[in-house]
């Protein structure tokens, strides 16, 4: 089994070792027009991309992953999900019994979520034999999982800490303590707290622990209805009940879910992405300042460009998870442009990767005024991947010169790019503004879609990759002779040998006037920085900004 779904991942990982910067996990959601949320998302790479199972032994998030790893195994979600998203989760599950193991923390958190585990297991045996969760050995494998986690879950034993360790809570002074109490902000902790030991019951009737956490939780503006309301506007504030003005606007206005998590993933409305706001995001907004004054200007201003997703609403986004099993192809990632849009880029990945995989990239070298499309492959059997299925724009046998190729679906594939790139000429896009580009397989679709497309396009960018079909060319050429095109490739290939990407570069260069081949030294089947910037000064060169 092969895999070229290394493109971004490979990227992130060079940016790190050059120059410390590294990418944070983020993730892309594609909204219906409608501004309604459609599941054109797939839920494992969402997982994947950002980093949940990392998430778990962070602190910080723990408790939103629980929230939705409980969402997800107490509904029908996880049954619903593909294979890969479920063995995900589940191995997710183990993460945090483990976690919670070492850690000795949120230990109920774990016990909640096994007994539920214990009730999908019980409902998932009693239907009819056979189908349980799928296929069979999938569901023996979670079977095996679940044991592991109950396992852990009931050799957990609270330990005392030993008396050589110093302080305990018992030690620190007060204001340490009230520190502590003024960081929970649920009540019901609070009161929990109150009744586990007398100096904390006596800080926690403090008028003061009550304030914050009123005001930690409701607006100014909520306060002040209902302070109205209990007549206490005009009263003193050390004659003010605090505890009894938070129960007041916690049954008025309920306490806000985002609050219950020390971090909540967040929507950036501009880039259309989900983040974790203590790592943030590659932000448009950054990238271009007068990006917001854009907005404005086009009256779509919003003061909430960033706006928290609790859990619940972040499985919305994934309601039609299954798509990818059923063979239809997820919606392509798009990132709008920055300035008024005069030009578009389509790329397209490689072999078992997504859209996503690329979009970050494309995103970062784009145009003010370019938008860029991502696609993504649909899922089919591929021969030479044993007749697994995998994202793959066609069928490959092999990837040699010399072995047959599935021609039908190049053509079909084609079909769908030259339909990307004529809908963007019907929304007013001159072809000669609009780059088609291409990573691995991805490369090979670009270079042939590009060449047979009969208006001039503004150039191909064909990364790693070869000439798909070349002994049709230069029959079957319908663009003009002039349009420029830029093949990438490392010398170190593992899996399109640069071999073959220079014979397929001979081939262009007989029929093609403007095709430079460019060589990577040391580079294997992947993208660097030096190929992402080769590809900006193509981009920028052959689509001027107007
Ligand atoms: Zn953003």
């Amino acid at each position: 089994c092969i895999s070229e779904c290394s493109s971004t991942s490979d990227i992130e990982n060079e940016n790190e070792n050059s120059d410390n910067e590294v990418v944070p996990p983020h993730c892309h959601i594609t909204l219906k027009c409608t501004r309604e949320i459609a599941g054109f998302n797939g839920l494992g790479e969402a997982v994947r991309r950002l980093d949940f199972r990392s998430s778990v032994r962070d602190g910080r998030r723990f408790n939103y992953v629980c929230a939705l790893l409980r969402l997800l195994v107490s509904g029908k979600g996880i049954t619903s999900l593909p294979g890969g998203a479920q063995r995900l989760l589940l191995q997710m599950l183990e993460e945090v019994a483990t976690y919670v193991s070492d850690s000795q923390q949120n230990i109920n958190v774990l016990r909640g979520l096994v007994q539920q585990l214990r009730a999908l297991l019980n409902q998932e045996n009693q239907k009819c034999w056979g189908k349980p969760l799928g296929s069979q050995s999938l569901w023996a494998e979670h079977v095996q999982t679940i044991q592991r986690i109950q396992d852990i879950a009931s050799q957990i034993e609270i330990k005392e800490p030993g008396p050589n360790i110093r302080p305990k809570l018992h030690d620190l002074p007060e204001e340490c303590v009230r520190e502590i109490i003024l960081r929970i902000t649920d009540y019901k902790d609070l009161e929990a707290s109150a009744s586990a030991w007398s100096l904390m019951a006596a800080l926690i009737s403090e008028q003061r622990v009550w304030r914050e956490l009123s005001h930690y939780h409701f607006t100014k503006q909520q306060i002040d209805v209902i302070l109205e309301k209990m007549c206490l506007q005009d009263t003193k504030e050390r004659h003010r009940n605090w505890q009894a003005i938070y129960h007041a606007l916690r049954k008025m206005y309920g306490v806000r879910e985002e609050l219950q998590y020390t971090e909540i993933l967040a929507f950036c409305r501009l880039c259309r992405c989900l983040f974790w706001p203590s790592a943030g995001h590659p932000c448009i907004v950054d990238q271009c300042p007068d990006f917001r004054q854009r907005v404005q200007e086009a009256g779509n201003s919003n003061n909430n460009e960033t706006q928290p997703v609790p859990p619940a609403k972040f499985l919305q986004y994934f309601s039609l998870i299954a798509l990818s099993s059923t063979g239809m192809a997820a919606a392509p990632v798009i990132i709008p442009s920055v300035a008024k849009h005069t030009s578009t880029l389509i790329f397209l990945h490689g072999l078992g990767d997504t859209g996503h995989g690329w979009a970050t990239s494309m995103g970062a070298l784009r145009t003010p005024d370019m938008k860029v499309i991502c696609p993504t492959a649909p899922n089919m059997p591929v021969t030479m991947n044993g007749g697994f299925r995998l994202n793959s724009w066609f069928d490959l046998k092999s990837i040699s010169i010399s072995d047959p190729e599935d021609e039908e679906g190049i053509k079909k594939a084609t079909r769908y790019v030259h339909e990307l790139i004529q809908s963007e000429m019907k929304s007013g896009i001159l072809s000669n503004r609009i780059v088609l580009g291409g990573f691995s397989q991805g490369g090979a679709l670009a270079l042939y879609a590009g060449l047979t497309f009969a208006e001039p396009l503004a150039g191909v960018m064909a990364l790693s990759c070869w000439l798909p079909l070349h002994k049709s060319f230069p029959g079957v050429r319908k663009c003009p002779d002039t349009v420029p095109v830029l093949q990438c490739h490392g010398d170190c290939d593992p899996i399109v040998f640069y071999k073959f990407g220079q014979l397929s570069s001979s081939v262009l260069k007989s029929f093609m006037k403007n095709s430079h081949f460019q060589t990577y030294q040391g580079l294997g089947h992947s993208s660097c920085d030096a190929e992402l910037s080769d590809m900006k000064k193509f981009v920028d060169d052959h689509v001027p900004r107007q």
